[in-house]
C-alpha cells in the first residue's frame, strides 16, 4: 500500500518545531491544520478535508458553529471568569436550563472531561457513606474493562490499558473491575454491601466503539436499583446526539444516577464538562469541599447553553441516527475482505481491519487522508467513523466514495 506521506516543506518545519517543543504524548496524523467550518477542516496549504474524528465527539455541531461562536464573542466581550468566590449572572441561567434539559435536581460543573468523571466518583463515593451507609473508607465502585474514563492517576488506577498505566503506579485502591456488556459479573460484584457505584460508557469509544448487547444498559441500572448502588454513566463520548438520541442511554429509556458530560457541551470551543444529579446525591457535597477555579464559569455557561441549544434547534440526534444507519450500511455494503466489522450507533460507527500488517489501519488513515477525510485509528486496528453531526446524506456519499478509494489500496 502506497500512502503519500509527503510534505510540503512549511508542513515539515511547523511539525519539526511541534515535535521539539511539545511533549511526545500523541502520535497525529501529518497534517497541520489551520481552519474549521461544520464538517471541514483545512490544513496550512489550503486542502480541505472532512473531519470524521470531530475532535473524539467535541465538535458535534460541526467546526465554529455561527450560533456557538456568536455566544462565546458576546460573553467573551462581556465577563469570561468570577471563580466561584463570586456570583455570575449565567451560573444559575446555565443550571436551570441544563437540568430542566436533562432532568436532574442539580448540575456540578467543571471543564474537561475527566475532572467530570473525578466529580461523580466522588459523589459516589460521598454518597455511599453519608446516604447508603457504606463501611468508612470502603467504598468500592465497579468499573468495566476496555474502559476509557480518562488520563488522571485515579481514573487510570483502574483502566485496563497497560499504555495508560505502566510505570505510573502505586494506584488508588476501591474498584473492582468486571467484564463490560456482562450482566452476571455485574450481578456478583453487586453483592459487596459496600458498593456505592456502577461506572460505565454506555458505548465503549476508545475501546473501538463496541456497542453492548440491547438490554444490557436497562438491566444493568435495573439491578444497580435493586442493590441501592449508583447508576454512573460516563457519556461525554456518546451523549449530546452522537449516537442517534440526546444521551446514549436514551435508547433504553435508562436515567443515571450520575449522568457525566463533556466534549460537545461546549461544541469544541473550550473545556466544559458537567455532572448531573438529584439532591441525595449532590447535595452531599458541601462548600469547600470540591471545586474549580474556573468549573461553571460564565463564558462556559454561555456557551454551553448555546451548544445545547442548537442540537435541538437542528435536530443533530435525528440527523444521527438517519445518517448513521445509511453509513453503516454502506460500509457493509463495501464487502471489503480486509473489514471484518462494521459497528456503531448513530454517528459513532467504527470499522475493524483485518490484515496481517499490523500498521494496516494507519496506512489507510494516510490514504483517507490523502483523499480528503481526516480519521484516525484507535487500538492498532479500529478506525472510528464519527463526522460533525451537521453532516448532510450527499455528504456522507461522497465520504462513502473516498473510503472505498482509499481501501483500493488495503491489499
Ligand atoms: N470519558 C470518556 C468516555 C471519554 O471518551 C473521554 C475522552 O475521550 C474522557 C472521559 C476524558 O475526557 P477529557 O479528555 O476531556 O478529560
Amino acid at each position: 500500500m502506497l500512502a503519500t506521506n509527503t510534505m510540503s516543506p512549511l508542513t515539515q518545519k511547523l511539525l519539526d518545531r511541534e515535535e521539539l517543543y511539545s511533549a511526545h504524548n500523541y502520535h497525529p496524523l501529518p497534517v497541520m491544520l489551520t481552519r474549521g467550518e461544520g464538517v471541514f477542516v483545512w490544513d496550512i496549504e489550503g486542502k480541505r478535508y472532512y473531519d470524521f474524528l470531530s475532535g473524539y465527539s467535541a465538535v458535534n455541531q460541526g467546526h465554529c458553529h455561527p450560533k456557538i461562536i456568536a455566544s462565546f464573542i458576546e460573553q467573551a466581550q462581556k465577563l469570561t471568569l468570577t471563580s466561584r468566590a463570586f456570583h455570575s449572572d449565567l451560573l444559575g441561567e446555565y443550571a436551570e436550563f441544563i437540568t430542566k434539559y436533562f432532568g436532574y435536581d442539580k448540575v456540578l460543573p467543571m471543564n474537561t472531561g475527566v475532572e467530570a468523571v473525578e466529580t461523580a466518583l466522588k459523589l459516589a463515593r460521598r454518597w455511599g457513606y453519608q446516604v447508603k451507609g457504606v463501611e468508612s473508607n470502603k467504598a468500592k465502585i465497579i468499573v468495566c474493562a476496555e474502559n476509557f474514563h480518562g488520563r488522571t492517576l485515579n481514573v487510570i488506577s483502574f483502566s485496563t490499558d497497560p499504555s495508560a498505566k505502566n510505570n505510573f503506579g502505586p494506584f488508588m485502591p476501591g474498584y473492582e473491575v468486571i467484564p463490560y456488556n456482562d450482566i452476571n459479573a455485574l450481578q456478583l460484584a453487586l453483592q459487596d454491601k459496600n458498593v456505592a457505584g456502577f461506572l460505565v460508557e454506555p458505548i465503549q469509544g476508545e475501546a473501538g466503539v463496541v456497542v453492548p448487547d440491547e438490554g444490557y444498559l436497562s438491566k444493568a441500572a435495573a439491578l444497580c436499583k435493586e442493590a441501592n448502588v449508583l447508576f454512573i454513566a460516563d457519556e461525554i463520548q456518546t451523549g449530546l446526539a452522537r449516537t442517534g438520541k440526546m444521551l446514549a442511554c436514551d435508547h433504553e429509556n435508562v436515567h443515571p444516577d450520575i449522568l457525566i458530560l463533556g466534549k460537545a457541551l461546549s461544541g469544541g470551543t473550550m473545556p466544559v464538562s458537567a455532572v448531573l444529579a438529584d439532591d441525595e446525591i449532590m447535595l452531599t457535597i458541601k462548600p469547600g469541599e470540591h471545586g474549580s477555579t474556573y468549573g461553571g464559569n460564565p463564558l462556559a455557561c454561555k456557551v454551553a447553553i448555546t451548544a445545547l441549544q442548537v442540537l435541538k434547534d437542528e435536530q443533530m440526534a435525528e440527523n444521527a441516527e438517519v445518517l448513521g444507519a445509511h453509513l453503516r450500511e454502506q460500509l457493509v455494503a463495501l464487502n471489503h475482505p480486509r473489514i471484518s466489522l462494521v459497528r456503531g450507533k448513530g454517528l459513532l460507527n467504527a470499522i475493524v481491519i483485518d490484515h496481517p500488517d499490523k500498521d494496516a489501519a494507519w496506512e489507510l488513515c494516510l490514504q483517507m487522508k490523502d483523499n480528503g477525510l481526516l480519521v484516525k485509528p484507535t487500538h492498532g486496528d479500529k478506525i472510528r467513523f464519527a463526522p460533525p453531526l451537521v453532516i448532510t446524506k450527499a455528504q456522507i456519499d461522497e465520504c462513502l466514495d473516498i473510503i472505498s478509494r482509499s481501501l483500493q489500496h488495503l491489499a
